[in-house]
Formats: C-alpha cells, structure tokens, sequence
C-alpha cells in the first residue's frame, strides 16, 4: 500500500493538536485562507461534491464545508479523523469522514466527485504519483483539483526545514523529509500523466518579520496548483 506508516503515526500522535492554532499545526492554520481564496478563485464550492485527501483535523475541509461544499474527507490516520468528526459535530458541520487509501477510495467511487483537494500531503507519501492518478480518478470530467506541497530546492531546505523546524520552531523537527519534496516540474508531469491539465502555479512566501503568509509568484518553497480533468 501507498503509505508511510511512520508518517501516520506521527500525525495520529499529534492528533489532539490540529485545533490549536497556536499549535504545532499553526502553519496549516496560517495558510488555510489563503489555500481557501486560491481554491474559490477557481470555482464555486457551494452545493458542490468536494473531497479533501490526507484531510487531517479538517482544517480545510471545515472551511469549505463553512463555504457550503457537500464534504468529505479521508486520511489513514484514525485518531485525527476522530478529532475532526468531533469539530465538526461542534461546529455543526455536516462532514463524512472517511478512514481509506484514497487508491481504494478511487475504485469505490470514480467519477464522483466535481473537484478534489489534496493540500500539504503529497510529500508525506511513497508515491505521489498514485495518489495523484487516484485524485484523477475520483474527480468529474472538466472538474477541478488542488494540490500543494514544498519545492525541492537548497532555499526550500533551509526555509522548511532549518528555519522552521529547527530555528523558528513553527514546526515540529522531523515534520518533513526533503527528499519527498517535489518540485513543480514534477508535479506538473505527474498530473500532466494522469490527464489533470496544470491552470495555475502559485506560491506561498512567508514573512518572519509580521509572521505572515501572502500569496507570491515564486513558487521556490511553499506552492499550491490548480488543475483540471481532461476528458482523455
Ligand atoms: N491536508 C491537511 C493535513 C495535512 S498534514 C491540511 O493541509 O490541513 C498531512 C496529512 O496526510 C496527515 O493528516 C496524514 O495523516 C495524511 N497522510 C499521510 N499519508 C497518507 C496516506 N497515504 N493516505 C492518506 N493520508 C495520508
């Protein structure tokens, strides 16, 4: 199977965690607008099929599910799918958690979805490219699909992994494994081979000053795409 059972585990461990936004999860927390605003300037959510992959706590599927989208979110992580449910029943929210490799998610239900998002997750797994056929699989033709991951780059070592796991300490050491990183090259390739059409190429630059994520279009550490279905 497609999973780094290592890497599961790390996240059940800090599963109590993913609502805290001044907590080892803040990062995801910081950027969520922005990840928000990207997937909204592309489509409309509201009424729509969405599935959130490796979706966590549920950070962002809460707020595209706050944003009226019909969601669901999986991830292999039992104990953080717990805590979503939880804030979700908190929030009342309605969301359908589901505990499935998203390769088996895929043959359950193709087609099904009018777009996917799959934020911050790619660089956690063996093989990116399975995970990105799979997203092809369960999204509509002309629908849409949202990825974002790190560049693999010496700036992006040093930004996400010296500085912030290390210096800054945003994020727990060991978070990430800079030979999973991916460069948009290779991202664009790999969903090119699963017929997703890359529409935009974003990057996200933090500012230590003001401890603040914008939008940027240099795409050297953090960036997020949108692509979209082709009927082949
Ligand atoms: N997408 C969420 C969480 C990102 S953290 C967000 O951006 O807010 C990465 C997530 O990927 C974790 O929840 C982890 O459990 C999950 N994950 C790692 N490997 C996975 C796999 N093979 N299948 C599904 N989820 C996986």
């Amino acid at each position: 199977m497609n999973v780094d059972y290592q890497e599961v585990e790390k996240f059940s461990q800090l599963s109590q965690e993913w609502w805290d936004k001044q907590g080892k999860f803040k990062t995801l927390h910081d950027i969520n607008p922005l990840r928000l605003q990207f997937i909204q300037d592309h489509i409309t959510v509201k009424d729509e099929n969405l599935a959130d992959i490796g979706c966590g706590g549920g950070i962002l599927t809460e707020a595209l599910a706050s944003a009226d989208a019909n969601m669901t979110g999986i991830d292999l992580a039992e104990a953080s799918l717990a805590v979503a449910q939880q804030h979700a029943q908190s929030k009342g929210l309605s969301i359908e958690y589901r505990c499935v490799a998203v390769e088996d998610f895929a043959l359950e239900k193709p087609e099904h979805f009018h777009h996917i998002v799959c934020m911050e997750m790619l660089e956690h797994v063996p093989d990116p490219s399975s995970i990105i056929n799979a997203c092809a699989k369960l999204v509509r033709p002309d629908g849409y699909v949202f990825f974002s991951t790190l560049n693999r780059n010496i700036k992006s070592y040093l930004h996400a992994i010296i500085a912030a796991e290390y210096l800054l300490k945003m994020l727990p050491k060991g978070t990430h494994d800079f030979k999973k990183f991916i460069a948009p090259s290779e991202l664009v390739r790999m969903c090119r081979q699963a017929h997703l059409e890359t529409v935009t190429l974003k990057g996200l630059t933090y500012n230590p000053i003001t401890q603040q994520y914008a939008f940027s279009d240099q795409v050297d550490v953090n960036y997020m795409i949108a692509c979209r279905k082709t009927h082949s």
